[in-house]
């Protein structure tokens, strides 16, 4: 007998974290969340909130126009409207379920200054990363609820039927696979990281999710880009990987080049702090390119100036370094751009509902809301409020009882050989047809090699596999149909389209 629930929510990010918290509190109970593991959010750092006493002056309508901006405008408008109209309920559902934020010493709200924002509006955490605060309250929370969560469960299908949601295929943790059924499936299984060879994303994040929303129906948008996170550290090697909060540009730091140079006041006069990460990605590349990088390819930051108990209070970021003989206060550090999260992903309306009815997508896993690109600290901020406002529309249903449906088959190949043979030709695919600089000829090639492994039988016989090359197939199409340099993806064979756009969208 399959197991049955009222909704199911797959992943234990902060989307379906809080997703599932709004649910429990408007008194859905029977909610199924199964995940493999954490995701991306123990690691976040900053999230950002408009709140009422801030003392830059906030507005939500400054807020919105922040988040189209680094989207290069081509944002769903009125998910962004709803989600930063939307923002000051989301803070007070963390608050509720727990969640503490960083104060100043007069009491106030700690706010931090980070890319892409007009003003300070990030919260944080100083003892710790936020995100890990976030995941003990809410996942504590819920537990107290009688909202188990369902640790080591691999989603492989969504299931549908006549058009409609019926529920998933798992792998449990003994290594079944089984069908479980609800009339209501949230996909929170956050975005692609590990599509690369090098990101900044745990193993969870597989990326052949975005083929599993494919097979179940479900449009995707904005799939093509793929945003960099600018200030990854390089070296010592026991610290790379480790991103430098691009809030220490707010706190005072520079980028330098090779010469010295304090480049980005070539573009931004005005000082480093807050500029968006695409213009940082795209400024430190510029330098590389014209040999002024560092030795690993890259650009240093410059702390050395900033006083000892600022670095202090991004610990997880200083304690890295000292622990690897590096003190921020007497040398350079040396970062550069790595692949990082996903502004693509489902396509939704404005109640977080995909393209299948009942098939509901939030946080990373959703697309249209970041556009081409996103401020720091607002994965984390949408994470919430796409949880908040797509249990708000579940909860609004009039029934979410489960249907009977049929005993659909649950399937699923495993072939290590078939795994092996193909998906790291498929990721050295990714990573050169979809890195920084992207050319025609490149994903054309990349296209057909990538079509070639999905004809063969072979491949079939590892379900994992192919979804994984179906997944760097899907956003390969993308990138060869979006023209224009747009966010973080540089087209190199398309001036006049590069042209065009500019004229629309001046940056
Ligand atoms: C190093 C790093 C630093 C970051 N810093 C910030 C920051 O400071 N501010 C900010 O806003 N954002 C930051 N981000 C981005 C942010 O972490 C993510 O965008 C955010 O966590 C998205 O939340 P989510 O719930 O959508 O996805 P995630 O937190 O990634 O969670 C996805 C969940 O789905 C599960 N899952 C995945 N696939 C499956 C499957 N097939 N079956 C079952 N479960 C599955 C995962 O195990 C996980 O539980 C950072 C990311 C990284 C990697």
């Amino acid at each position: 007998m399959a197991k049955k629930h009222d909704v199911i929510i797959v992943g234990m990010g902060l989307a379906s974290l809080a997703t599932a918290a709004r649910l429990s509190e408007l008194g859905v109970k029977d909610i199924g969340i199964y995940t493999t593991a954490y995701g991306g959010t123990p690691y976040i750092a900053a999230i950002n909130f408009v709140l009422p006493d801030n003392p830059y002056g906030d507005t939500i309508g400054q807020y919105n126009d922040d988040m189209i901006h680094a989207g290069y405008g081509i944002n769903n408008r009125t998910l962004v409207r709803d989600m930063t109209a939307s923002t000051m309920e989301g803070y007070n559902l963390l608050c509720r379920w727990g969640v503490e934020f960083a104060k100043n010493e007069d009491g106030t709200t700690k706010l931090r200054h980070l890319s892409g924002h007009t003003y300070p509006r990030s919260l944080c955490c100083t003892t710790e990363l936020i995100g890990v605060e976030i995941v003990k309250k809410l996942v504590d929370g819920l537990e107290e609820n009688g909202i188990p969560i369902h640790m080591g469960y691999e989603c492989l299908h969504v299931l549908t039927e006549d058009g409609h949601v019926c529920g998933i295929t798992v792998k449990n943790p003994e290594g079944g696979i089984e069908n479980i059924h609800a009339p209501v499936v949230v996909a929170g299984w956050g975005g692609v990281g590990n599509l690369f060879g090098v990101s900044t994303y745990p193993g969870d994040i597989k990326g052949n999710t975005l083929a599993i929303a494919k097979e179940a129906g479900a449009e995707l948008v904005d799939i093509e880009f793929l945003e960099y996170e600018p200030m990854v550290v390089m070296s010592p090697p026991g610290a790379v990987g480790e991103p430098c909060p691009t809030a220490m540009l707010g706190e005072g730091a520079y980028l330098l080049n090779s010469e010295g140079e304090r480049f980005m006041l070539k573009v931004r006069p005005q000082g480093e702090g807050g500029s968006p990460k695409t213009l940082i990605n795209k400024q430190i590349w510029k330098e590389v390119d014209a040999g002024r990088g560092t030795p690993h390819g890259g650009a240093w930051v410059d702390l050395r100036h900033i006083d000892r108990n600022v670095l202090k209070a991004y610990p997880w970021f200083f304690n890295r370094l000292m622990d690897n003989g590096v003190d921020p206060n007497q040398e350079l550090v040396e970062v550069g751009p790595m692949a990082h999260s996903f502004s693509g992903g489902i396509m939704v309306d404005e109640n977080y509902e995909s393209t299948v009815a009942g098939f509901y997508a939030v946080g990373e896993a959703c697309g249209g809301v970041h556009g081409a690109c996103r401020c720091a600290g607002n994965a984390a901020s949408q994470a919430t409020l796409s949880g908040l406002l797509c249990a708000q529309a579940i909860a609004g249903l009039k029934a979410c009882q489960p249907e009977p449906v049929h005993d659909l088959p649950a399937e699923y190949k495993e072939d290590a050989g078939v795994y092996g043979r193909y998906v790291p030709e498929a990721k050295a695919i990714a990573v050169k047809a979809l890195g920084i600089y992207r050319r025609g000829e490149d994903l054309l090639q990349a296209r057909a090699r990538l079509d070639e492994m999905l004809s063969q039988q072979e491949i079939k016989k590892d379900t994992q596999a192919f979804q994984i090359v179906k997944s760097i197939r899907l956003m390969v199409e993308a990138a060869w149909n979006r023209k224009e340099s747009r966010g973080t993806h540089m087209r190199l064979d398309y001036p006049e389209a590069d042209k065009e756009y500019e004229k629309e969208f001046p940056i």
